[in-house]
């Protein structure tokens, strides 16, 4: 699913500190399969919002010197070949030594894309090394410091390009995806929608299960094995596959003694994780609760697509009153996303769920959306123009310009300039601004502003 970035350089370059940088705590795994992928390390990396994974071919520095560029080169090769973008690593301060100018041979031979990196180029100690580093042929060098995080915006501007044109990668990267089934594709999401029900004991989620799954044909399962604790049950919607994560809270219902059991915290945080779209489930009878909203907090700070369905249609008194009083407590109460969708639903007579399904495929297109750098730009020329930011102390605050670095959910970057200065007021008229005019709907729009120097 994402892009793959391998970085490449002799050793003691730096590959390892950038490798760390981009990828931080993030669990890095090692791969020990024997062979050319030995001592290959992988992690889920992030630049300024820009996801990918980072691949690591350190691990020579013990070794003898006479067979090094041997092993190095079939491990180089070995990483650039399932690499979308190569980060070349070489060390501004030794400058280029004959190591060096082979491994860049070898790129140049490469379909790959390179990106040259000059590190350790904090300080002017690098300059020379910098300039060296031209005579690989490899175009401009990218001056950074992966010790101190220097050059990291001017990185990130090399590599966004690149990524952007990688193709659309499966989600399960280790093994090719079923027969049948699609390549995960960014812009229309394939797969099956990845569902979860939640919400508070009593809401009705088993009910809403079983009327949805009793109503239509299963295609596998359910089977156990996404977690411990939890299945999916996988069938069609309108031709369209739905994959429901069940967890053991809904499943123990069926116990007497489980009724007072509530779905806990874990299960609700595992349900999320595992979906797409998350349904949160609310009981019409009783209107919408604080602990309702802290689940709605849950479900936005991880970044999913949500809907909100009121349950028990069947037996709500004063309908319309009813709603707009939840649409409004929920505007006032859950700020961050205004116009969630709000559905009503009988999981008793079936009546609603057809329109949820609907909602909840279109939320996940939504969720999933690239847009072009073209419509981006032209919305962050109007938005800016309308209202142009503050200028705190007669000095006016530049915004530059926009890209998209993240889809599930959308992630921005602006640009600017003094941008740790823009007031929260104006941040989220630039959030509330990306939903309505992009046609984001309510789905988790992340926006991050970065000083551009
Ligand atoms: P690798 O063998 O290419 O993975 O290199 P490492 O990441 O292990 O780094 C080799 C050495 O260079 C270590 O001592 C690092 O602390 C140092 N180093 C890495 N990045 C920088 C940098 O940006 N500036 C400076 N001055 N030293 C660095
Ligand atoms: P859960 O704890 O969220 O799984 O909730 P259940 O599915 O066990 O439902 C709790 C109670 O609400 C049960 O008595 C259900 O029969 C009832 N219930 C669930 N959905 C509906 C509905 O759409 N209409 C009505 N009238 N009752 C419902």
């Amino acid at each position: 699913m994402k892009p793959r970035v391998a970085i490449i350089g002799r050793p003691n370059v730096g590959k390892s500190t950038l490798f760390n940088r981009l990828v931080g705590k993030r669990v890095a795994l090692v791969d020990d399969r024997p062979g050319v992928t030995r001592d290959r390390r992988e992690g889920e990396a992030e630049l300024i919002g820009l996801k990918f994974t980072a691949i690591d071919t350190a691990g020579f520095e013990d070794d003898d010197a006479a067979t090094l560029p041997g092993r190095m080169r079939a491990q180089t090769q070995a990483a650039v070949d399932v690499a979308d973008v190569a980060l070349f690593v070489v060390d501004a301060r030794a400058g280029v030594v004959p190591l060096d100018a082979e491994i860049g041979r070898w790129l140049r031979e490469s379909t790959t894309p390179v990106i040259l990196i000059a590190n350790k180029a904090e300080g002017r100690s690098g300059e020379s090394g910098i300039l060296d580093a031209w005579s690989l042929g490899l175009g401009e060098p990218v001056a950074i410091s992966a010790e101190h995080g220097d050059g990291m915006v001017d990185l990130f501007n090399e590599l966004l390009p690149l990524i952007e044109k990688a193709p659309a990668r499966s989600a399960d990267a280790e093994s090719p995806p079923p027969e049948g089934e699609d390549l995960e594709d960014e812009e229309r999401p394939a797969g099956p929608l990845k569902l979860a029900i939640v919400g508070r004991p009593n809401a009705g989620k088993s009910t809403l299960v079983n009327k949805m799954l009793g109503e239509q044909r299963l295609i596998t399962g359910p089977e156990a094995g996404i977690t411990r604790d939890s299945i999916a049950v996988e069938w069609e919607w309108n031709g369209q596959a739905v994959r429901l994560i069940d967890t053991a809270g809904l499943r123990r219902k069926s116990k007497v003694e489980d009724k007072l059991e509530k779905l806990s915290a874990a299960d609700t945080q595992r349900a999320i994780d595992f979906a797409e779209v998350v349904v949160l489930l609310l009981d019409a009878t009783r209107g919408l609760e604080a602990q309702d909203l802290r689940i709605a907090d849950k479900i936005f700070e991880e970044g999913r697509a949500m809907l909100i369905v009121l349950n028990k249609w069947d037996v709500a008194e004063d309908q319309s009153k009813l709603f707009n009083g939840v649409r409004a407590a929920l505007d006032e109460g859950f700020s961050q996303v205004r116009g969630v969708p709000l559905l009503t639903v009988s999981a008793a007579t079936g009546k609603g769920l057809d329109t949820m399904l609907k909602v909840a495929f279109e939320t996940r297109d939504a969720w999933s959306r690239r847009v072009t750098t073209g419509q981006l730009n032209r919305w962050f020329e109007r938005a800016v123009e309308a209202n142009p930011p503050p200028a705190p102390g007669g000095k006016r605050i530049k915004l530059r310009y926009a890209t998209q670095t993240a889809t599930r959910p959308p992630g921005f970057v602006i640009f600017g300039t003094r941008v740790d200065q823009l007031p929260e007021s104006y941040r989220r008229y630039l959030i509330n601004g990306l939903r309505r005019d992009l046609d984001f709907g309510a789905v988790p729009v992340r926006l991050t502003l970065r000083s551009s120097k």
